[in-house]
């Protein structure tokens, strides 16, 4: 019989977030996937969990869990979990406080920020990087179920393009549980733009810029670029030109973009640590040996200021079919 693996799908306000697809593509590595989706009622988008791979799709509604609730989340599914070989959670905020509550009431160990799953044997293997992403640790989960949080952008799955067939939601029980602890808001970033660790492109500017005003230089290459967000280095967050929410790092958010450009920043190790297994990364800095140069595909030595523009209207020539 094949493996079966529950993959746990992330909602906010309703709807689907886009890295519930990648958790289903990533759990699809290790046997046939359930989509287990906790709410307060009727989520958007449950036929299009079929169209992206899932066997079944399971629903544990309850008047509590219109937001995170960690106690009942976690009940719920480590009731669930005994019938699976694994759980794979999001490497969001949520799944990061979720993946060890799970691990802990099954007594199983817990891969965190998998950037690799697969099987040797029935167990399941995953690949993490450690040390500020200076070294790949690959680990063999013994327990069963193996327990997994994955890192956003890293198994490549977009909502499809046309919403799959409504189907069939299988409900699930909710045990009773103790709340401890309740998420009372969560709050959006102040700004529309999209996040870093969502966005396929991710723009980042350093101290290089000189000051706050220049990241437009950024904002406009990131237009031109589509869906592109901007990010920054700790140095000009923590010299309050950008907010904390848009920081690359160690102790910032870590990305995983198709692309990412370093602009004007160094290439520090706590940097590196939040952007390194980006698929394709490009810098722009002036200091031929800054260390930046060593993770880029495409380095680009010379002026910031200079380049830029030039390379932002060189973007919009060739979007536009000239
Ligand atoms: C515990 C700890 C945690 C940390 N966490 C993080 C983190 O999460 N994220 C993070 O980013 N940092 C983090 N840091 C800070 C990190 O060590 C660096 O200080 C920081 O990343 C440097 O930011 P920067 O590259 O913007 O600035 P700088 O190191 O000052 O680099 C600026 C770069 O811009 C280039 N430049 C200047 N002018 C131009 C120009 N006109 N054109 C082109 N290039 C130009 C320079 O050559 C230089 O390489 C952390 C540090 C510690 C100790």
């Amino acid at each position: 019989m094949a493996d079966r693996v529950l993959a746990i799908m992330e909602q906010r306000d309703g709807a689907l977030r886009k890295v519930s697809y990648e958790v289903i593509a990533a759990a699809r590595l290790l046997g046939d996937v359930d989509a287990l989706v906790l709410c307060e009622g009727a989520v958007e988008g449950t036929g299009d969990l079929r169209a992206v791979g899932a066997a079944r799709v399971l629903s544990a509604a309850h008047p509590d869990f219109r937001l995170y609730n960690p106690d009942g989340f976690a009940a719920t599914i480590g009731e669930l979990a005994s019938g699976y070989s694994a759980v794979v959670f999001a490497g969001t905020a949520t799944g990061r406080d979720l993946a060890p509550r799970v691990a802990a009431r099954l007594k199983v160990s817990c891969a965190t920020d998998v950037i690799e799953l697969g099987r040797d044997g029935a167990a399941v293997t995953a690949t993490r990087p450690v040390y500020a992403g200076k070294v790949l640790q690959k680990i063999r989960l013994t327990g069963t179920p193996a327990v997994a949080s994955i890192r956003p952008n890293t198994f490549p799955a977009d909502k499809p393009a046309e919403p799959g067939p409504p189907g069939e939601v299988e409900s699930v029980t909710v045990p009773a549980f103790a709340t401890r602890v309740t998420v009372k808001e969560i709050k959006a970033a102040a700004t529309a733009t999209l996040d870093v660790t969502e966005a396929p492109i991710v723009v980042s500017g350093g101290r290089g810029l000189k000051e706050p005003a220049n990241f437009k230089l950024l904002e406009d290459l990131a237009a031109a670029l589509g869906t592109a967000a901007v990010g920054a280095s700790r140095a000009v967050v923590d010299a309050g030109w950008r907010d904390h929410g848009a920081q690359v790092g160690q102790t910032g958010k870590t990305v995983s973009p198709g692309l990412y450009f370093a602009i004007g920043i160094s290439g520090a190790i706590q940097h590196l640590a939040g952007m390194r297994t980006a698929k394709v990364i490009v810098a722009i800095n002036r200091d031929k040996d800054a260390p930046i140069f060593k993770v880029a595909d495409y380095g680009i030595v010379g002026d910031l200021f200079e380049i830029l523009p030039r390379l932002t209207d060189e973007i919009k020539r060739v979007r536009a079919g000239q």
